[in-house]
């Protein structure tokens, strides 16, 4: 007989209303894996385990908007309407919101960026791949995610040692002003906002995802409040996000020192992994940190060439939790049918360190 889970998981099922259904990769629209089931599949399995589900509470927009500029927001929140209202859907079969031109610093060689009338123009405006697909509920369910984040925050600025908020979709990918990666907007930094704002004088972020968070590493990168660390294929060897998550990336002015990057050999598995996570945890010295716990590093997983194991995950959520009181956030994972185990054997090690 194996003890409950005592972890509180924050959740809102709002979370499942977005639904990108695929998405364009080099061209053609394949099925995608950031699916609504993968948010059944961990909510199930941690419920099975025994832990506390609880209700995500609404926050107002305070913490959100000290994290992501004002034009990425509004665009978030009103590029369906104006995309269905325009006739996308209906008269030209464009079911989803999907960027088309980008506006990149080689196409307008100093020109101000401009705002475009036409909805299919402004698609590429805030977004920078063609993977990150919206649809008619996914506002909703972005929105969601941060008010998982932010109660799950609150728990911990409150006394938890550890709290866990089932956010999706994922966020590590989402910088302070683009989307991209399947994330929208970035729950982890919402997090760790929230836990400076309700007095931590000094945050860690550690993310565990199998790729890189560039989004995160971004938001914070010139800040020394906020120290981000992260182990990840190397996006050198062919991997997402490409363009960042490189070893001499260290920070910017006050924030200098207070960004590692970790990137591992495509393969790497449990001994590797976990030794990284090991130096990570060494450089962390924070009152409260966020775990960016994906778990596509998974030796299942079909998004990453990592080959960590349920035990993996266990060990290295013990070793981080040991470090401050935590934020758990949900950010990528992906294999259906071991989704559940590695997110009960996740924060189960969480716990052997309370
Ligand atoms: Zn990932």
């Amino acid at each position: 007989m194996t003890n409950n889970l005592k972890i509180p998981v924050v959740w809102d099922p709002a979370c499942l209303r977005h639904e990108p259904a695929g998405e364009v990769w080099l061209g053609v629209r394949d099925a995608g894996t950031e699916l609504p089931e993968r948010a059944v599949v961990i909510r199930d399995a941690l419920a099975a385990a025994g832990a506390p589900i609880v209700s995500a509470v609404a926050h107002d927009d305070s913490v959100l908007r000290a994290v992501h500029g004002p034009e990425l927001l509004d665009h978030l929140a009103t590029i369906w309407t104006a995309w269905e209202k325009a006739g996308y859907p209906s008269e030209y079969g464009r079911d989803r919101v999907v960027p088309y031109v980008f506006p990149t610093e080689g196409m307008l060689g100093g020109l101000p960026v401009r705002e475009p009338n036409a909805p299919h123009g402004r698609t590429g405006r805030y977004c920078y791949d063609t993977m990150t697909l919206i649809g008619p509920g996914s506002w909703a369910a972005i929105r969601a995610a941060v008010d998982v984040a932010l109660t799950a925050a609150d728990l911990v600025a409150e006394g938890a040692p550890v709290a866990y908020g089932l956010c999706r979709p994922p966020g590590h990918h989402a910088t302070r002003d683009a989307f991209g990666g399947s994330c929208y907007l970035n729950n982890a930094a919402i997090a760790a906002e929230a836990l400076r704002a309700a007095g931590a004088e000094r945050v860690a972020i550690v993310d565990i995802d199998a790729h890189h968070g560039n989004g995160t590493q971004a938001i914070f990168y010139d800040r020394a409040d906020v120290w981000y660390g992260s182990v990840h294929v190397d996006p050198g060897a062919g991997w997402f996000p490409h363009y960042a998550g490189f070893a001499d990336e260290r920070g910017g002015g006050p924030g200098r020192g207070a960004n590692r990057n970790l990137p591992l050999a495509p393969g790497t598995g449990d001994e590797g992994w976990l030794a990284a996570i090991d130096a990570l945890c060494e450089e962390v010295r924070a009152e409260a940190l966020v775990l960016s716990l994906g778990l596509d590093a998974a030796v299942a997983d079909p998004e990453s060439p990592l080959r960590v194991t349920a035990d993996g995950y266990g060990q290295a959520c013990r070793r981080i939790a040991a470090l401050a009181p935590t934020v758990v956030i949900q950010e990528g994972g992906y294999e259906l049918t071991s989704l559940g185990d590695l997110t009960v054997a996740a924060l189960r090690g969480a716990e052997e360190a309370l």
